[in-house]
């Protein structure tokens, strides 16, 4: 039977390795919390001593762990993974970290000869009992295929985005979206609670428009992800609509934070002459060449 190493048993980390453990796995497992081992260990885990121990004899090792500092003490520290992984067993994190800390640990452990994957998981706790997590993974295509039986075993919708820190990457932008937009909603509803109309008129209404659906399955699809600038709606009107609404909320002593500086962006487009451009494809030429440094153009 093949045999993994869990270390992490937190939120997530419970009860994903015990997903890991009705799919048929053998596991061995290490946290620094007695509580959480004990748990696990009553459905069936063995209990390692430190995370050495639980690494070894293994062919998959997971970690699931609150921090990339963590992440890289679990696997460089004393009695630590890279220690006791056996050079054809694949190292797989699962935590939320930063790229370049994946890409580093996977670096150090490459001069070991192990092979190392990411893969971050979206959803919540909730869905780690459920079974039904997602993973965004990177790594190496065979690594990514030898590992995906014990992914299906936790969750659903696994997709290889690129390279090692490519799942880190897609997890960050995910949640890096997801983040703003609950600020932004939060900010228009609290306006419009503030001029006297009701949250679930606003739900209505929003539920059925970008605004509530999300932009990237609505208004990108036709625009901005084929890069079309004949507007369905032109950026400078959408900018104008900006405009009122952060006059009406100011008006009514509401905060727009997000409001301010998102139309400092559309601004900036507009004065690089995007003005009368789709505002999806529009905002997204002008922020992609942002983001590349460039300062004229
Ligand atoms: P948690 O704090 O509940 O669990 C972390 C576990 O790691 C704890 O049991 C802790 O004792 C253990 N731990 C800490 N340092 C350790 C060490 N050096 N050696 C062994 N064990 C150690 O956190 P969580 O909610 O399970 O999250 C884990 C990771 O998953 C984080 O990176 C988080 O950002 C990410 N994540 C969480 C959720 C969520 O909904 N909770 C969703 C997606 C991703």
């Amino acid at each position: 039977m093949a045999k993994a190493g869990f270390i992490g048993l937190g939120q997530m980390g419970k009860p994903m390795s015990r997903n890991l453990m009705k799919g048929g796995y053998d596991l061995k497992v290490y946290d620094l919390s007695q509580d959480a081992m004990q748990d696990i260990v009553k459905n069936g885990a063995e209990a390692a001593a430190n995370a050495r121990e639980a690494a070894v004899g293994a062919d998959v090792v997971f970690t699931m762990l609150p921090t990339g500092a963590i992440v890289e003490q679990s696997v460089f520290g004393p009695c630590g993974i890279a220690e006791g992984m056996s050079m054809d067993a694949v190292f797989v994190d699962m935590s939320t970290i930063l790229p370049e800390e994946t890409r580093s640990i996977g670096r150090r452990l490459a001069e070991q000869g192990i092979a190392m994957v990411d893969a971050p998981v979206g959803r919540t706790s909730a869905h780690a009992i459920g079974g039904t997590v997602t993973f965004m993974v990177g790594g190496d295509s065979a690594d990514v295929a030898r590992i995906t039986p014990y992914l299906e075993c936790m969750g659903q919708m696994i997709t290889h985005c690129g390279p090692l820190g490519a799942g880190a990457v897609v997890k960050l932008v995910n949640n890096y979206i997801s983040a703003v937009t609950n600020v932004v909603t939060a900010e228009g509803l609290a306006y419009g609670l503030a001029a006297g109309v009701s949250e679930d008129t606003m739900v209505e209404v929003i539920s059925q428009t970008p605004a509530g659906l999300g932009h990237i399955t609505t208004t990108w699809p036709a625009k901005a992800l084929i890069d079309d600038p004949a507007p369905a709606f032109q950026l400078d009107l959408a900018r104008k609509d900006i405009g009122l609404a952060l006059t009406a909320a100011a008006a009514a002593k509401a905060p727009m934070a997000t409001g301010a500086v998102a139309r400092e962006i559309y601004n900036i487009a507009s004065a690089k002459g995007h003005g009368r451009e789709d505002w999806s494809t529009g905002i997204f030429r002008t922020v992609k060449y942002l983001a590349k440094g460039k300062t004229d153009g």
